[in-house]
């Protein structure tokens, strides 16, 4: 038996699948409300294909749900950990989650367990994991702590479940500081097993390194993304300003397969519940140890320039802003999930409120969050085209699939001026410009 503490994105991913897999699975949770729609087979947030998985495994009995993590994780085995670890205060990650699920590990695990943590933690953390566990037992049960990072996108979750890219575990052992009391290093059975759980075959790339590796190991994975797409972005404020054009640019440079072409898009700015908070988080671990991350700095800096970027472009082309009418395609931080957890939509929305433009939103999943947040100080749109009905301006924001190829007469026909404003490089400039559209994309000069 399994256990999996958080139902989130990527608890909810671990729970479904490895229920699929074969393994009985509980997923764990403070929150009832959720709980109470995952045991009616429905997942509370946008993932594609995750649905069908949930129901499957519940009807075969393979998958439950409890608030009780007591009661799971006397049953289990394995206990995993996917709470949340946002960004807490003095921009250090918020730990309380994780450690509250130790605590409750360390109470309840009466025989030897295996613990573990898939929650982005920063260097040093599974050490404070095994202290709090031990510190809590109420007496000595030896434990096998594993420290195995999470790499799955939202929107291609179960992909990269199945198949992912590669996996790394941390286990105590020779590069780790101290090894648990009364455990011995990581063997080649603990390997092993942790081969079988996950049913990780040869053709992929397992590596089984220290706690800490592993840990600096997620959050580099994420900040050197992150440095990836600042540069493009950098890199097209530059072909604006020279007359180039960043799609032809990257395309040159990504055929080079040092550098390869993912990762490569320029647009509004990277956001979600990742790229952001894993380079701040980095950052400020390398403050502590009084190591200065002046790349990620400037990364970070560039990432915040981006939206101001569309706004001033929609200023110098508007004219004043108050009172215009603007459309905004898209709030997500990207296509096929609904996460606004630091979406740049929010920050962009935020600006042309301040400016006192009237705004009207849509999103084919992301609307209902957009809500809890905005209110009645935008509109929001049923559809796509109802949102451009008298527009002044179109901003693209999201590359939805359905916004990449729209109907541009009808655009035309409902919008007051038809001027586009393209975050994300969707349409072809030659083909906007024969339209007649007044068309800004990022870097196309
Ligand atoms: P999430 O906010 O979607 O889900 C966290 C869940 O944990 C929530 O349902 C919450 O109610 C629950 N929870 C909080 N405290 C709990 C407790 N004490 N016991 C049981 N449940 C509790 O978070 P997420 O996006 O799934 O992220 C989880 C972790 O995985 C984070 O560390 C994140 O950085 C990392 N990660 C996320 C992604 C992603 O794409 N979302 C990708 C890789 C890694």
């Amino acid at each position: 038996m399994i256990s999996v503490f958080g139902c989130g994105y990527v608890g909810l991913t671990t729970a479904a699948c490895l229920a699929d897999m074969g393994h009985a699975v509980i997923g764990v949770d403070v929150d009832e409300k959720k709980l109470n729609l995952l045991r009616r087979g429905r997942v509370p947030f946008f993932e594609p294909g995750l649905q069908d998985v949930l129901k499957r495994n519940i009807a075969e009995k393979r998958l439950s749900f409890t608030t009780k993590g007591d009661a799971a994780i006397d049953k289990s085995d394995i206990v995993m950990c996917a709470v949340a670890t946002p960004q807490g205060k003095r921009r250090q990650a918020d730990l309380s989650a994780v450690l509250q699920v130790a605590k409750t590990f360390a109470l309840n695990a009466a025989k030897e367990k295996i613990f573990i943590n898939k929650s982005t933690v920063p260097v040093g953390t599974t050490e404070i994991i095994r202290q709090t566990i031990e510190k809590k037992q109420p007496k000595p049960v030896p434990f096998t702590l594993v420290y195995h990072p999470e790499f799955l996108r939202e929107g291609s979750a179960l992909q990269d479940f199945f198949k992912p890219d590669r996996v790394i575990f941390g286990l105590a052992g020779p590069d780790s500081i101290a090894l648990p009391n009364g455990v011995p290093a990581p063997d080649e059975k603990t390997k092993q097993r942790l081969r079988r759980i996950f049913k990780i075959t040869s053709k992929t790339p397992a590596l089984f390194t220290s706690y800490r590796n592993a840990e600096i190991i997620k959050y580099a994975s994420n900040a050197f993304l992150a440095t990836r797409l600042s540069f493009v972005n950098e890199l097209a404020e530059f072909c604006e300003a020279a007359g180039g054009d960043i799609e032809d640019v990257v395309q040159g440079m990504g055929h080079d397969q040092r550098i390869g072409h993912r990762y490569m898009r320029a647009g509004i700015g990277f956001g979600g519940s990742c790229l952001p908070k894993d380079l701040q988080v980095l950052i400020s671990s390398g403050n502590t140890l009084k190591h200065d991350f002046s790349i990620l700095k400037a990364v970070q800096q560039v990432n915040k320039r981006q939206p101001q970027r569309l706004v001033r472009r929609m200023k110098t082309t508007l004219g004043p802003l108050r009172g215009k009418r603007v459309a905004v395609w898209g709030l997500a931080f990207k296509p096929d999930t609904d996460d606004l957890r630091d979406a740049p939509s929010i920050q962009i929305v935020e600006q042309l409120l301040r400016h006192k433009m009237r705004v009207h939103v849509y999103d084919p999943a992301a609307t209902d969050g957009f809500k809890k947040i905005f209110g009645a100080k935008v509109s929001y749109g049923e559809d796509a085209y109802s949102v451009l009905r008298d527009a002044d301006a179109l901003l693209l924001l999201t590359e939805w699939p359905e916004f990449c190829k729209p109907d541009f007469a009808k655009m035309k026909r409902v919008m007051r001026r038809p001027l586009i404003v393209d975050g994300r490089n969707v349409y072809n400039p030659q083909k906007m410009a024969a339209l007649q559209f007044q068309y800004y994309p990022v870097g196309r000069a």
